[in-house]
């Protein structure tokens, strides 16, 4: 694969599949969070200053039939343009007559974005005429969408079909698979694992791979529940999935044959109902009362989890601990970042992964003492579950 820095984009129209799904203001429509556009100016930047121009492809929000002006890529112009420093163009849309003149006319140095490539049901469906008549509007192709390496769609996966010689990574993609590898393929050990987040069902398969590569997996928020259940506790009404208590106590065992050890929250905050004004107590999480929930790890579980962090040379992490929107029950997930944090400071390497663990470390202010914050949620979840992701591979093939 080549990269970036091997590629000659003097007089080239370069097409850059970037992820700027941000969020917006429901009202204003304003940006709320620009980190995405941020992350992908170093790539857009290089290619202008090395005689390029740069069309920009994006998907954003789920459009499901059609152009919806919610979801037009027009909203976060004035955005891009103050980021990239640039008046950038804009078609009002990704293919036919308008995309065609635009990009024919589109000279070294300038910046045009494509609209929404979701306002057509040929992306997600992978159609490769689609992807066919985008590639024609460029002479290279660029993937830095690590936010959407892990769908097979036609503006992440088949445009690359359209360019043998002419596609490779962006400088963020190259960035994420470096710092992934750094935990995956050469992480110092200790190695631990921090997995969180609601669900058991949406996380065992990164649990199962880790088996084999962590030393520590601690695991909080509401899928420990389910752990804690199959281990013959009592969890009162905390979120639990029954029907996945098998592969949990599957899990617990083949952590016994391999030497990784689990560490579940041995004490809970609770709460009466689920909300921000609920009556809340602690106690033990395997002795959750009938009529209460666990919400948050408990303080005993946040010392064994910090003394835990504190000693290790490699942490992932991925989900938060507890409801951390709600101020309540977020001091598990606040002293998991705090001590991600200090371990980073002593040397150890960090890796966020997207999502609600970004969205933590952002909220309780920890981003600049982090290694390295992921912006890909689902992407970097099965890139560590071992599954190929399609954007990439394309790349290489
Ligand atoms: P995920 O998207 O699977 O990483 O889950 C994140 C969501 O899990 C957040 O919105 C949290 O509010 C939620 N969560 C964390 N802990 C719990 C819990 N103990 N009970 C219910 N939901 C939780």
């Amino acid at each position: 694969m080549i990269t970036i820095t091997d590629y000659n984009f003097k007089g080239k129209k370069a097409i850059i599949r970037v992820d700027f799904n941000v969020p917006l203001d429901k009202l204003t429509f304003n940006v709320l969070d620009d980190k995405r556009i941020r992350a992908a100016l170093p790539t857009i930047k290089y290619i202008l200053g090395n005689g390029g121009a740069v069309i920009l492809i994006s998907h954003f929000g789920r459009p499901k039939n059609g152009p919806e002006q919610q979801y037009s890529l027009k909203n976060i112009l004035p955005c891009i343009s103050d980021l990239v420093d640039l008046p950038v163009q804009f078609a009002m849309d990704c293919i036919g007559d308008e995309a065609i003149r635009h990009s024919k006319s589109l000279q070294p140095g300038e910046v045009l974005l494509l609209e929404n490539v979701r306002f057509h049901k040929e992306e997600t469906a992978g159609s490769i005429e689609f992807a066919q008549k985008l590639s024609s509007l460029g002479d290279c192709f660029v993937n830095d969408a690590f936010g959407a390496a892990h769908r097979a769609h036609a503006s992440t996966t088949q445009i690359a079909s359209f360019f043998p010689a002419d596609k490779m990574m962006g400088f963020l993609m190259k960035a994420e698979i470096e710092n992934a590898q750094k935990v995956l393929t050469y992480g110092k050990k200790p190695f631990a694992a921090i997995i969180g987040g609601a669900k058991v069902s949406d996380k065992i398969l990164i649990v199962e791979n880790l088996l084999s590569i962590a030393d520590h997996i601690i695991i909080g928020g509401g899928m420990a529940y389910t752990f804690i259940k199959a281990l013959g506790g009592n969890i009162g009404n905390s979120i639990c999935e029954v029907e996945r208590i098998p592969i949990c106590l599957a899990i617990i065992e083949k952590a016994k044959l391999n030497g990784v050890q689990i560490h579940l929250p041995i004490d809970s905050v609770i709460a009466d109902e689920f909300s921000p004004t609920a009556k809340r107590t602690n106690c033990l999480s395997n002795q959750i009362p009938d009529g209460w929930m666990g919400l948050d790890i408990g303080e005993k579980s946040s010392r064994e989890f910090e003394n835990v962090l504190s000693k290790s040379m490699t942490i992932l992490w991925n989900g938060p601990m507890g409801v951390f929107e709600m101020e309540s029950f977020s001091e598990g997930t606040k002293s998991m970042a705090s001590a991600v944090a200090s371990a980073t400071k002593n040397g150890s390497f960090s890796l966020i992964g997207g999502g609600d663990s970004a969205a933590a470390v952002l909220k309780f202010g920890f981003e600049n003492e982090v290694s390295y914050i992921s912006t890909g949620g689902g992407a970097l979840l099965e890139y560590f579950e071992g599954k190929e992701l399609p954007g990439i591979t394309a790349l290489a093939s």
